[in-house]
């Protein structure tokens, strides 16, 4: 085990994480390598009477750590039992190398949208992946977690009863997907919003959606059809063929988008299909479960996270439904049926992003059967 005082070369390395706009300084950070040094470091912050916190990624950061910052990156084993279908990896392990290893045996996890997300802070959020709608979420697929306790003892328990330093869960057997995406034009966002949501009114378990709104910067590295552009983005994932994934999203495709990426892939692959931006960055971020889609939410949708937003924004609407009704957790009703979620780069600064998208959300809030943790980015949830 390495400790790291804020003197210390490293110290500032170690702390670094995806989400840049939380800065940390806590008193000591711990770089652990085990259950042993996670135990260590959890009995040296009580005897000091210190908060303790954990960092994988930095994807998640909603607070500053203080005192003790444990940083499991380094426990990010990950070994697959391809005859049980499970996967057990380290506290610190991410999407992309679970993909990997369990498709060397015809086997999928339950990952999201982005491969350098920590499996450990994505399962305890709940995990809403792009195969949710047919398998579920991943927390309802954890088969054991190895905790600390908040008194330094090791063992097996509940994910939420201390510190995760390993997980098993269940993989499933998914080699392919007919997956990707299609891209519109910015004349397009108020059709494409109203015909993505009546086309999810009745589509099978196995295609999961989302639609996103996105401002694309004129930079060199992003693609010319899109370059400068307000694109709207339907993104798919399908476990059924190719033909009928054709044949599913042909609504969609009539209405001419600027491009198709639309094909069958390795389900490994399956990052491509939101390429979100791997680059650490300063983003807030916030969300509401809607039961529904009506006109006015669009119309809202568009005017406060469109071209003319106050702040420029990624607008995400998940299609939620399928295994996702039997969850019974708080802000989720059996009537959930979509997410929306606002993600923008703190740009100029954190107050003007927030009341952006407090005019957003407010119109929203009535409706709403609650509000996603894992998708509050860079803020407190209260
Ligand atoms: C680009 C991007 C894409 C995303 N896509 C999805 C998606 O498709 N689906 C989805 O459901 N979520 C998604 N998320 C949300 C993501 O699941 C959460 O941000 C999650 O908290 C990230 O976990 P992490 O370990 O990577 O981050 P970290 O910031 O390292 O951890 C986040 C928090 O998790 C807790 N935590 C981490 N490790 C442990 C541990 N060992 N023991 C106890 N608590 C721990 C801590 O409270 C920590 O502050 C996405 C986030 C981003 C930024």
């Amino acid at each position: 085990m390495q400790t790291l005082t804020p003197d210390q070369p490293g110290y500032r390395e170690e702390i670094a994480g995806f989400q840049t706009g939380v800065p940390s300084t806590p008193a000591l950070v711990v770089a652990a390598t085990g259950a042993d040094d996670v135990a260590e470091a959890v009995r040296h912050a009580a005897a000091h009477g210190l908060p303790v916190s954990v960092q994988a990624t930095g994807h998640g950061l909603r607070a500053p750590a203080e005192g003790v910052l444990i940083s499991t990156r380094r426990m990010a084993d990950v070994s697959i039992d391809p005859g049980r279908a499970l996967a057990r990896v380290g506290a610190g392990a991410t999407w992309g190398t679970v993909l990997a290893a369990a498709a060397e045996h015809g086997l999928a996890p339950l990952s999201g949208s982005a491969p350098g997300v920590g499996v450990t802070g994505y399962t305890l959020g709940g995990g809403f992946g792009l195969l949710g709608r047919r398998f579920g979420r991943a927390a309802d697929h954890v088969r054991s977690a190895d905790v600390v306790l908040p008194d330094g003892t090791a063992g097996r328990g509940p994910l939420e009863a201390g510190i995760v330093t390993a997980l098993e869960f269940d993989l499933f057997p998914v080699r392919t997907i007919y997956g990707g995406g299609l891209y519109f034009g910015p004349a397009q966002l108020a059709d494409v919003l109203r015909s993505w949501r009546d086309w999810t009114a009745d589509l099978p378990d196995t295609l999961g959606t989302s639609l996103a709104l996105i401002p694309y910067p004129d930079l060199p590295m992003v693609p010319d059809p899109l370059r400068g552009k307000h694109i709207a983005h339907v993104r798919v994932a399908f476990t059924g063929s190719g033909a009928e994934g054709d044949r599913l999203v042909a609504p969609l495709r009539a209405l001419g988008p600027l491009r198709d990426t639309l094909t069958t892939m390795p389900f490994a692959e399956s990052g491509t299909i939101a390429a979100e931006p791997p680059h650490p960055h300063a983003y807030l971020g916030d969300n509401r479960v809607l039961p529904a889609l009506p006109d006015d939410v669009l119309t809202t949708v568009l005017d406060q996270a469109g071209p003319d937003a106050p702040v420029p924004t990624v607008l995400i609407i998940d299609l939620l439904g399928g295994a996702y009704r039997d969850t019974n957790v708080p802000d989720f009703t059996p009537d959930s049926r979509y997410t929306v979620r606002a993600l923008s780069v703190i740009d100029p600064d954190p107050d003007t992003v927030k009341a952006a998208h407090a005019k957003l959300f407010a119109p929203l809030t009535p409706s709403a059967t609650g509000r996603l943790r894992s998708f509050v980015y860079g803020q407190p949830l209260d």
